[in-house]
């Protein structure tokens, strides 16, 4: 389906769901509560091609994301605490936690404040090449790249052509073209050629890490935030799952060790990185377990439902997404009624 259309389906998906208020008639689809997926907090940019929109809401969004929680009766709690609250808790009782990935700058200038004013818990999924200023953010790479660009060289893996990007659609189409190239073949080798395309059109994409993402300093200040918490999100971003299990120990041990001094504070969970179903499974939560984790969570959309240990490795979240960012969708979403009809 095509992404504009896709977005008409789950707009009118989530108005049908809010509006009948079907969750009422199938509470049991709430399961125990939900984990959302933040990525950028911050205002609105507007631009007319943003093809990352989706991981971007607004500060206001959140505020009413917590107000609708709260006023559902969810009680915040921290990612961490979910085990022990699942298990021993009032069983009539649903948890909301709120977790954040890759570590944006804009998480702490503007959406820390809101978690504050609601003394809601949160989590922030750190990627130590990121921090480090070592690996760059091939999709922000690919945004500003295909937004600057009319037309650029580039090999798909048929030889250089020349890839035409001056429309708005084209540069849609050529925007997903690289995320397709991105997944299709070895992970570093693909990232580090589109850097080179990038950089030949004057787009630096470690300028633009630095500019997003926050340093070790940063995030030694932000720890000091009680409601904080930090889970690893590898070193590089990768996809777990295309890489060998030698790597796979690295890309954990490596981020959790870097956390750990950044931040004083032990990571317990782990966010993987694109966290669908071909980007992490049992192999990748035998590994997280390996390097003492407890709790996994993906991006496969679901509600929490009481879970055996080893279920605690790939946790589902539900995502706030930029497109739609309205309350009663929010209402949508909690009710666990999408991921039934899904
Ligand atoms: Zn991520």
């Amino acid at each position: 389906m095509k992404p504009i259309f896709k977005k008409m389906v789950i707009t009118a998906g989530l108005e049908i769901i809010a509006l009948s208020q079907l969750g009422r008639l199938m509470p049991q689809a709430a399961g125990r509560g939900v984990i959302f997926t933040l990525h950028h907090v911050r205002p609105a940019m507007n631009r007319p091609y943003e093809p990352n929109a989706l991981l971007s809401i607004t500060p206001d969004f959140l505020e009413q994301a917590i107000q609708e929680a709260i006023s559902k009766g969810y009680t915040p709690v921290a990612l961490t605490d979910l085990p022990e609250l699942l298990a021993k808790g009032d069983k009539n009782k649903r948890y909301v936690a709120f977790t954040l990935d890759d570590g944006c700058r804009d998480n702490a200038e503007f959406a820390a404040p809101v978690f504050r004013k609601y003394g809601v818990p949160y989590t922030l999924y750190i990627t130590k090449g990121f921090v480090e200023r070592t690996h760059t953010m091939w999709w922000e790479t690919a945004e500003v790249l295909t937004r600057k660009a009319d037309q650029f060289q580039f090999d798909f893996g048929d030889g250089v052509e020349d890839v035409i990007c001056s429309t708005h659609q084209q540069k849609h189409a050529v925007f997903l073209r690289i995320a397709q190239f991105i997944e299709s073949m070895d992970e570093d080798t693909a990232v580090n050629r589109l850097n080179e395309a990038a950089i030949a059109h004057g787009v630096d994409p470690m300028k633009i890490v630095e500019d997003e993402v926050m340093n070790a300093d940063e995030l030694r200040e932000l720890a000091k935030d009680p409601l904080v918490s930090f889970g690893a999100h590898t070193v590089s971003h990768c996809c777990l799952t295309r890489i060998d299990a030698a790597r796979l120990d690295r890309e954990m041990a490596d981020s959790i060790e870097a956390i750990k001094e950044w931040t004083q504070k032990l990571p317990v969970s782990i966010a993987y990185p694109y966290g669908w179903k071909r980007a992490c499974g049992p192999r990748e939560a035998k590994a997280a377990r390996r390097a003492g984790l407890r709790i996994g969570v993906t991006t496969q959309p679901g509600v929490l439902t009481n879970y055996s240990q080893d279920e605690w490795m790939l946790l589902p979240r539900v995502s706030l997404n930029g497109f739609y960012q309205k309350r009663r969708y929010v209402a949508a979403l909690l009710s666990g009624v999408p991921f039934r009809l899904m």
